[in-house]
């Protein structure tokens, strides 16, 4: 089966049941190519919906759980968005698709330096790719009205949480690597935020 067919496959599949229902996520979905930022190696599995390595130990999550996690930022057009764990830069691009304004943190360099290289090809120029400790954030650029983290955390930084704009959202997978439940944070003024969680995951840690 070519990817162009399994891509669309699973884009049926998530609107059939009803998984995604954000236009705006399925419609960057289909914009980004996946293939792009995946290994050459592994190119005819680009759209299949398990996770798939990236290097150093590293994997890009499976599609599913990269929409679910899109939806739930409900990312509106024009605002200024935050990724920490940038891995093969798949996620920001479509972050970039939504957005424009995103700025992505990676701690490892070389998987920097790929998912530069993998947001030129795909056409992502404005995409921000820092190298550092995402647990830090970004100042130079906050507040950010989204945050997302795509790397399991027993608790969501300080940082991260004062970078976020008042009415903002954060979306991270909390609690052990395997077993982390998917929660949002919403900053309903400086020093108060409301939890919602979103059902079980599996990441690899945030270090
Ligand atoms: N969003 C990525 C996949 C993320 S995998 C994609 O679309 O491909 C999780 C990533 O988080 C890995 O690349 C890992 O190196 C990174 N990471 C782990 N701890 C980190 C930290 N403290 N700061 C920044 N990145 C971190």
């Amino acid at each position: 089966m070519n990817i162009e067919h399994q891509k669309q496959q699973l884009f049926s599949y998530w609107e059939k049941n009803d998984l995604i229902s954000s236009d705006n996520v399925l419609k960057a979905f289909m914009a980004v190519p996946r293939e792009l930022f995946i290994d050459p190696s592994y190119r005819d599995q680009s759209y299949a919906d398990h996770p798939l390595p990236i290097g150093c130990d590293q994997t890009i999550s499976q599609p599913s759980t990269v929409m679910l996690m899109l939806q739930l930022l409900e990312l509106i057009p024009g605002q200024r968005a935050l990724e920490i764990g940038t891995g093969s830069g798949y996620n920001a691009a479509l972050i970039a698709e939504i957005n424009r304004e995103v700025v992505t943190v990676e701690r490892i360099p070389q998987l920097a330096k790929i998912a530069k290289l993998n947001l030129k090809k795909a056409g992502y120029h404005d995409v921000i790719v820092v190298k550092g400790d995402g647990k830090k954030g970004y100042l130079p650029l906050a507040p950010y009205d989204r945050i997302m983290v795509t790397a399991a955390t027993q608790k969501v930084p300080k940082q991260l949480k004062d970078q976020l704009s008042v009415g903002g959202l954060l979306v991270a997978p909390i609690g052990a690597t395997y077993r982390c439940d998917m929660v949002t944070i919403k900053k309903i003024s400086s020093n108060h935020f409301q939890t919602s969680n979103h059902g079980l995951f599996s990441f690899v840690p945030l270090v």
